[in-house]
């Protein structure tokens, strides 16, 4: 991380910019700035040598009142319970944003996978699953995969669910295998909409994506399929980076193939002799988009400074500070946030769960034409916002609509 900065702070700082273009009164404010529940628990469970492991997990409710409550599970060594109000915060209003019928919520458990064995993960997801019992549902909170976990852990949880409840619920986790009721398309959903933000984003300011220079932060599940569909578009990816560092080749490097020297060696370093580079220099690297696709605080308001981009599209929660943000406004840096720009993934896991509760599945073509409307009614929705009420930036602008939209739907519910 570039900064320690509390994320649940960011996301306060972030509502209260759009609070002050919106005509919200200061006590109901209060309700949209902080979860409705917070669960806190010890996990404990016995790993391979026989020995008792114990692991802070949490899971963060932060609004329902648009819909059940919805987010991913992160395992990392640094999750918080601060981090994880901030990632349901943004997930409440990232699901207003693209106007699908969900609240937002978060959950994590703090450790480093690749420290235990895969039965070890096993116990403790299903020890986790245990705990989330009472609190989750398919009409009640509904998790999926974030950084760490993926459709392997999504199945555990199905499974401790189903088993503990006596039914068959497929719609109470998203992000599953497609055997066990997940969606075709889900898994390259983020990646989708952060090249659909980008195009959308590049039409609006007069230029398009052909030829435009790439540099992505962050080399997993949203990075690497966002560097792969702006290829597409016609983007040239130059740089891309990982956790071991980045690597450049000014005339384009195959995001495939990096992919698969990553999935190979374990990092994009080594790969077919690019110039090597720190984290840091990617992020300030001479392109035309930036796609921040790792963590939190990526880009704080020093490096700011010295960010070369002329656009960024989050693929990550979270990845810039307030402070940053305000000096990429002040410079002129569009900024297309990730409550837009990565919203794919919810939005093909609110698919997901609409053809688990059918009982009938769709074409992948037909996932992927759904989500385009999606993101391109939201975009559009954000750019109008962004004129009419002349706001100072995209994220602004975003956070004014899921404001509005979560407001007006407490306000319709009659309490
Ligand atoms: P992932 O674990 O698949 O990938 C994360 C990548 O970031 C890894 O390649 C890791 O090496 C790299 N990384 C970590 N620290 C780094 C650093 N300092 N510099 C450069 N690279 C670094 O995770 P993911 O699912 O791709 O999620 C990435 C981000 O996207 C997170 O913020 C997550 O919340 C967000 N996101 C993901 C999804 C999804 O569907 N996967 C949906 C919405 C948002």
């Amino acid at each position: 991380m570039a900064s320690d900065v509390n994320p649940f702070e960011s996301l306060q700082e972030q509502i209260d910019d759009a609070a002050a273009y919106s005509d919200v009164d200061d006590d109901v404010l209060e309700r949209f700035k902080r979860p409705e529940r917070v669960l806190e628990t010890t996990l404990s469970v016995e790993l391979d040598d026989g020995s008792l492991g114990t692991f802070e997990a949490y899971r963060s409710q932060f609004n329902g009142d648009r819909g059940p409550y919805k987010g991913g599970i992160r395992y990392h060594p640094n999750v918080t319970r601060d981090e994880v109000k901030a990632l349901s915060g943004w997930m409440a209003y990232k699901t207003a944003v693209v106007n699908i019928p969900y609240g937002g919520g978060k959950g994590g458990i703090a450790l480093d996978p690749a420290e235990y064995s895969t039965t070890e993960l096993e116990r403790i997801t299903r020890a986790y699953a245990t705990e989330l019992r009472p609190l989750v549902g398919p009409d009640e909170d509904v998790p999926a995969p974030d950084v760490n976990t993926g459709q392997r852990e999504m199945n555990w949880i199905k499974g401790t669910y189903e088993t503990l409840e006596n039914t068959t619920a497929p719609g109470v986790v998203t992000g599953k295998a497609i055997e066990s009721g997940g969606s075709q398309g889900r898994l390259e959903a983020t990646g989708r909409s952060v090249t659909l933000a980008a195009r959308e984003a590049f039409s609006y300011l007069g230029t398009g994506l052909e030829d435009a220079t790439v540099a992505v932060q962050g080399y997993g599940n949203a990075g690497s399929i966002a560097a792969h569909l702006l290829e597409g578009e016609g983007a040239r990816v130059v740089a891309v980076s990982d956790s071991s560092g980045a690597i450049y080749d000014e005339d384009g490097l195959d995001a495939g193939a990096a992919k698969d020297h990553k999935a190979e060696t374990g990092s994009v370093a080594g790969y077919d002799d690019c110039e090597e580079y720190s984290n840091d220099e990617l992020l300030t690297m001479d392109v035309d988009l930036l796609v921040p696709a790792a963590l939190e605080n990526a880009i704080d308001a020093d490096l700011a400074e010295d960010v070369e981009a002329d656009v960024i599209v989050e693929a990550a929660n979270g990845p810039l500070t307030p402070d940053a943000d305000d000096v990429l406004t002040d410079r002129d840096v569009y900024v297309l946030p990730d409550v837009l720009a990565n919203a794919g993934g919810v939005t093909v896991s609110y698919f997901e769960w609409v053809q688990n509760r059918q009982r009938f599945y769709w074409s992948e073509e037909r996932v992927n034409d759904e989500l385009e409307t999606v993101i391109v009614d939201a975009f559009d929705d954000l750019t109008d916002a962004f004129e009419e009420r002349d706001l100072p930036n995209f994220r602004t602008a975003a956070y004014a609509v899921g404001l509005r939209r979560i407001v007006d739907a407490y306000e319709q519910s009659g309490n």
